[in-house]
């Protein structure tokens, strides 16, 4: 089985279909090829595709897609309401998660609000674009994203580091993501938030460097 977050997470980039289709052609038949497109409601490169088309034209090709990141359906659709008594009683081949008939119903109606998505989005658009331009503005390498988060990198000198931004950000209130986990120990990846959270991290990162100048 080949597993392939496109786009990818935690750096927010992504392949072409075209690229995507060349990876296929490649692949032995009896290989899955399981294209996760959690994020595909954010993208706006012409070249992208989900990969529905793969998946309708080929017997080896699986498209998964979620309804948390571009729904706002986050309360309800995670750990919350999902009940322990139920995961308890799984059997190997039901369905890996459980949720509760209120989780479900607000699921629902959070897929079916196509315009609060549609702000989501645009709000998206906008807000990672100036986040791109304003967080390099100061200096700082942020990789090109195409998803609801950016990946922002920071210098190995001491005091100026991915965890010492972190610390500083924290002590503020402002919490991003440490990507150790996924072997990028010197970034942190930052969520497209409210315009309002947005400029108080822009703001607090450039105190930082400031401070550590
Ligand atoms: C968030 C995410 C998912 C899905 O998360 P669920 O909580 O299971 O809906 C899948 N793949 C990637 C890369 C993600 O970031």
């Amino acid at each position: 089985m080949l597993f392939l977050a496109n786009p990818n997470n935690p750096t927010g980039t992504c392949l072409s279909f075209d690229e995507v289709k060349r990876l296929h052609r490649g692949l032995p038949g009896h290989v899955l090829l399981v294209l996760d497109a959690a994020y595909a409601e954010y993208v706006r490169r012409n070249d992208y595709e989900a990969g529905i088309e793969l998946v309708a034209t080929s017997e080896n090709v699986v498209m998964c897609r979620t309804s948390r990141k571009s729904t706002g359906w986050r309360a309800c659709g995670s750990a919350g309401c999902r009940t322990r008594r139920c995961r308890r009683c799984h059997q190997p081949h039901s369905r890996p998660v459980n949720v509760s008939g209120a989780a479900i119903a607000a699921g629902i109606a959070a897929i079916e609000d196509i315009e609060h998505q549609e702000r989501s989005r645009e709000h998206n658009t906008r807000w990672l674009d100036w986040l791109t331009q304003e967080i390099g503005k100061l200096g700082l390498q942020v990789t090109p994203s195409v998803a609801n988060f950016v990946l922002i990198h920071f210098p190995e000198t001491k005091g100026r580091t991915a965890k010492d931004a972190d610390a500083f950000l924290m002590a503020r209130g402002l919490i991003l993501r440490q990507t150790t986990a996924y072997k990028l120990p010197n970034a942190l990846r930052m969520s497209v938030g409210t315009e309002e959270a947005n400029r108080l991290v822009v703001g607090a990162l450039k105190e930082f460097l400031a401070k550590t100048a």
